[in-house]
């Protein structure tokens, strides 16, 4: 398969291939033909680093953004600063062709310039879920109200009981999908390189690896 045979508009084929990404990796070939025709599902996605799955869910995430940007539309959560970096700079590459504004909110860089990042609101915002999470706490609050896209990236390491991570994850989580002035519902994409306990139980639910989940 082709870039173009999974359903990407040309000015994102054309980032593509401005790239180097000669073809889509077999992560790429399952998920953005899922989320470019799935609006209302949520996705769990075996992929670890380096199979190209942030690609996988940008690609269709920056399609749709380009027919309806309205606030901040997306939220990527990563255990690390360096991973929440190269998303974030993958972000910015992908979304060239769209001038994609991404803020990237992670513990060790200015708060407050963060939080003056985030009242602009960019397309993206990706994120520690530490940091994000006391922006929330404080004196004016990021609005995530509206946010289409919460992806969970190293879902099983953000997910595990007792990482420091829980209570954050999922107080961000209800935040981004609670809000009953919505205009569609938020879609949330989990990637994990294992799968974990807390993962299981999520796709006992789903009932593949790979589909949707009525979290
Ligand atoms: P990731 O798994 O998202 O961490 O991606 C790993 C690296 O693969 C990134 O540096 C991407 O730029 C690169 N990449 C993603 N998709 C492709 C592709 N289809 N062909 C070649 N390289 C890719």
């Amino acid at each position: 398969a082709t870039f173009e045979d999974l359903g990407l508009a040309d000015p994102l084929i054309k980032t593509c291939r401005e790239l180097g990404f000669r073809k889509p990796t077999p992560v790429q070939r399952v998920v953005i033909p899922f989320l470019l025709q799935q609006r209302h599902s949520h996705l769990m996605a075996l992929a670890s680093t380096g199979s190209g799955k942030t690609a996988a869910f940008c690609l269709p995430i920056l399609q749709h953004l380009s027919e309806d940007p309205y606030g901040i539309y997306t939220v990527v959560l990563t255990p690390t600063r360096e991973l929440a970096k190269q998303i974030h700079q993958q972000v910015v590459a992908l979304g060239s062709s769209y001038r994609v504004q991404s803020a990237l909110v992670v513990g060790g860089l200015d708060s407050v310039r963060q939080s003056c990042e985030l009242d602009q609101r960019p397309h993206f915002c990706v994120a520690t879920p530490g940091r994000l999470a006391t922006l929330l706490r404080g004196p004016q609050p990021p609005k995530l109200g509206q946010v289409q896209y919460l992806v969970l990236d190293e879902a099983d390491r953000l997910l595990t009981p007792h990482s420091g991570f829980e209570r954050d994850v999922a107080e961000l989580l209800l935040h981004c999908t609670s809000n009953k002035t919505r205009r569609m519902p938020c879609q949330t994409l989990l990637f994990s390189a294992t799968m974990t306990k807390s993962l299981e139980s999520l796709q006992d639910i789903a009932g593949s690896g790979l589909g949707r989940l009525p979290l």
